[in-house]
């Protein structure tokens, strides 16, 4: 059988060559941070990582990670209900809990697996799920598994939501779904109007705060922050693989007897193991540092500012941005990967990002920025563009 498996995957995987598709993957050779060094051996300024608060290759997280390795071991062979819950689970549960102002949290291997196992327990066939189009491929996904009626809204579009709520009113339960911020333009979720809709049509909401946890607010807490809704949203999905270290993990937190029912019926949970111990320490020294300063996020703040401001400035068309993500549009999907490869020889790792990932005809190029950016790290990074977009006739005016 498996020749003419091997002659069918050979054809599809030329297929995405030929489409221009295929993604290769740069190996990098040092830890995660503003300057790495790939294998290559040419050192280039990372703005491409989710590591927006700089901590992946934080000393005292490590410390943390080291010392649970010595307390905790290194795994759990098992799933959480059989005998995979050691004190830092619960205690990083707590700590996710108090840091979102939420009742309960339920820990997962990642994000992926928390939407993945959110649906299908919560809401049946009676009940109705409404999702932002442009909601990650974990929680359509996630979608998917459940029985529930399904309806789509175009992205942040509220009169459309509006539109899905009326129809949604045949369903006994009804839950709004949506990225807290979407990570391809890096605009976010208009809570408070999402949340006034599902006040007017009896729904509950549930919000990913992957990009947004630790990044948006004053102090990091997330959209729920931002639109000063803590406590008020039913549901939270988030990760550990991003702002909060970047390691892996992921969590649902919020209403006590959501979280409770997940942790009897969600399948990801049930059927899967532990995190490691190191990954729960490092979490739990994460928000203990979170809870003491709010450092991070005023540099992350003023550095995306600071980025936004001056490439305005230069010329280039950025998208209105309220988070740590800056697209800088270019429209053509050659010209993103001719920008990128180009900045690639300057010291600047980012990646042009282009049909089907975004809409045809909007490539962009897509900077994140880190509170581990020095100023000189994000004047290089500007300088490039400028002297890139020059050369290829790309700036305003
Ligand atoms: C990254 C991301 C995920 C997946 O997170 P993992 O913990 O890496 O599985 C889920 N949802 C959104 C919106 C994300 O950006």
């Amino acid at each position: 059988m498996y020749d003419k498996m091997q002659a069918f995957l050979k054809e599809e995987i030329a297929g995405i060559r030929e489409a221009g598709l295929y993604k290769n993957e740069r190996i990098i050779v040092t830890p995660q941070g503003a300057e790495i060094r790939v294998n290559s051996g040419a050192e280039v300024l990372n703005f491409c990582a989710n590591n927006y608060l700089g901590l992946s290759n934080n000393p005292k997280l490590i410390a943390a990670a080291k010392e649970a390795l010595d307390t905790h071991g290194y795994g759990l062979s098992s799933v959480r209900f059989i005998c995979g819950t050691q004190d830092l689970h619960k205690k990083l549960e707590a700590s996710i809990a108090e840091f979102f102002g939420t009742e309960d949290t339920i820990l997962y291997a990642a994000a992926f697996d928390a939407n993945g196992g959110v649906f299908e327990p919560l809401m049946g066939e009676n009940d109705a799920i409404i999702s932002d189009a442009l909601n990650h491929a974990s929680i359509i996904d996630g979608v998917r598994l459940s029985k529930a009626h399904r309806y789509r809204y175009a992205n942040a579009d509220m009169a459309d939501l509006e539109e899905q709520l009326k129809l949604a009113q045949a369903q006994r339960f009804r839950l709004i779904v949506t990225d807290g911020v979407f990570s391809m333009d890096g605009n976010v979720a208009p809570m408070d109007k999402i949340y006034e809709l599902a006040q007017k049509y009896d729904a509950m909401v549930m919000v990913d705060e992957c990009h947004s946890a630790g990044v948006v607010g004053e102090t990091g807490r997330g959209v729920t922050e931002l639109f000063n809704l803590r406590g008020k949203i039913e549901i939270i999905t988030g990760t550990l693989g991003k702002a909060f270290g970047g390691a892996i993990g992921g969590f649902t937190t919020g209403k006590k007897e959501i979280i409770e029912l997940l942790r009897q019926r969600s399948r990801p949970y049930l059927f899967s193991n532990s995190i490691p111990p190191v990954v729960a320490a490092a979490g739990i020294k994460m928000f203990d540092m979170m809870a003491e300063t709010n450092e991070l996020q005023d540099r992350l703040h003023e550095n995306t500012t600071y980025f936004v401001e001056k490439m305005l400035q230069a010329g280039f068309d950025i998208k209105p941005t309220r988070s740590a993500i800056c697209a800088v549009m270019l429209y053509d999907a050659k010209l993103s990967q001719d920008v990128a490869a180009r900045l690639l020889d300057e010291g600047i790792y980012v990646i042009g990002f282009y049909y089907p990932v975004v809409p045809k005809g909007q490539a962009r190029i897509r900077v994140q920025i880190s509170a581990a950016h020095k100023r000189e790290h994000l004047d290089k990074c500007i300088a490039a563009f400028t002297k890139v977009g020059k050369e290829m006739g790309v700036l305003k005016g």
